[in-house]
């Protein structure tokens, strides 16, 4: 709730006044047991840092982080450690995230070994987890160099599923791999989803990658949530411009059902440095002084569709 995450510039010698990129500045959301929660924005929007916030992976700055019940957000790396195994990470480049020192078998036993599962019990576990994942037994002892990106990927799930979490924010965990493979692996973390009753948050800076797999979309813009909706309620009938210009970019087969193309002038603004009032301003089609002046509410405009917009409703109709 009310996720804040400042990162401190460093300023030249001898000026006083700290200043800090606002990477996340005031996110809130649920995430509801057995979903998939998508957020998506382009690079540099604060999805990722938002996940490292949930993961605490990274400290937040300011806001709560609850998980079923409890308050996470001050406890100490002795106190979140038995916690530790109920949330895991997928990461967007398994090559990146998966030690080239170690055969598949080492890097999917350490989690094992991180949460003290019996070393009798480990080496099945590992074949299982393999298995799970739509690899086998023979590729146990390989290194991770020896497989393709999607394979690649499998391994980097079933470290994710090893200790049995219950829930899993996957990072882009499709962005580095061909379409073709691409829906493999989304495809795998369906069935992996309704198989062990898990819960997503899944990250993407691409619409059309989440439409399938989403319950529920959030759309980040320079630190915020600009919208969130059910999958429906977003791909349906988006109320925040910048989701309609994301939208508008999403190949669609069928011709008669094409959107208008929404093209976006100029780039993201740098976050260190954020336009006033509603940060889109600076590149939205529908702004006037309003939009300068005042940082629009996140509010809810239909049964849990939020946007952050002053003119939604006028834009809507
Ligand atoms: Fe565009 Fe104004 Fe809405 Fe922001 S508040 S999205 S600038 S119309
Ligand atoms: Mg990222």
């Amino acid at each position: 709730h009310n996720i804040k995450k400042y990162f401190p510039i460093k300023k030249k010698l001898f000026s006083k006044k700290k200043e800090f990129v606002k990477a996340v500045d005031g996110v809130s959301f649920t995430v509801k047991k057995g979903e998939t929660l998508s957020i998506v924005g382009e690079s540099g929007c604060g999805k990722s840092t938002t996940g490292r916030v949930l993961m605490k992976l990274l400290d937040a700055t300011e806001g709560r982080i609850i998980f079923e019940g409890q308050d996470i957000t001050d406890l100490t790396d002795d106190e979140i450690r038995p916690l530790r195994k109920e949330f895991q990470m997928v990461f967007q480049d398994p090559y990146a995230s998966l030690n080239p020192r170690l055969t598949v078998k080492e890097i999917i036993e350490e989690p094992l070994i991180v949460h003290n599962i019996e070393k009798s019990k480990r080496a099945d576990r590992v074949i299982e987890l393999l298995e799970v994942v739509g690899l086998n037994r023979y590729h146990a002892n390989r290194y991770p160099h020896e497989f393709s990106g999607g394979q690649r990927q499998r391994i980097g799930i079933a470290r994710a599923l090893a200790v049995n979490p219950k829930l899993i924010i996957a990072d882009e965990p499709v962005s580095a791999l061909d379409v073709s493979i691409q829906s493999q692996i989304l495809n795998l973390l369906k069935d992996l989803q309704e198989q062990y009753n898990l819960t997503y948050v899944f990250i993407a800076h691409d619409l059309s990658v989440v439409e399938h797999i989403s319950d529920r979309v959030g759309v980040m813009y320079l630190g915020r949530l600009v919208e969130l909706a059910d999958r429906d309620g977003l791909f349906g009938g988006p109320l925040h411009p910048y989701t309609k210009a994301l939208l508008s970019a999403v190949p669609i087969p069928d011709p008669t059902l094409r959107r208008d193309r929404i093209i976006l002038k100029g780039d993201i603004p740098s976050p260190a440095d954020p336009p006033s009032g509603c940060t889109f301003h600076t590149r939205c089609p529908f702004a006037q002084q309003l939009c300068k002046d005042q940082v629009p509410e996140f509010r809810e405009l239909g049964k849990g569709h939020f946007v952050a917009c002053h003119f939604a409703e006028e834009l809507r109709g």
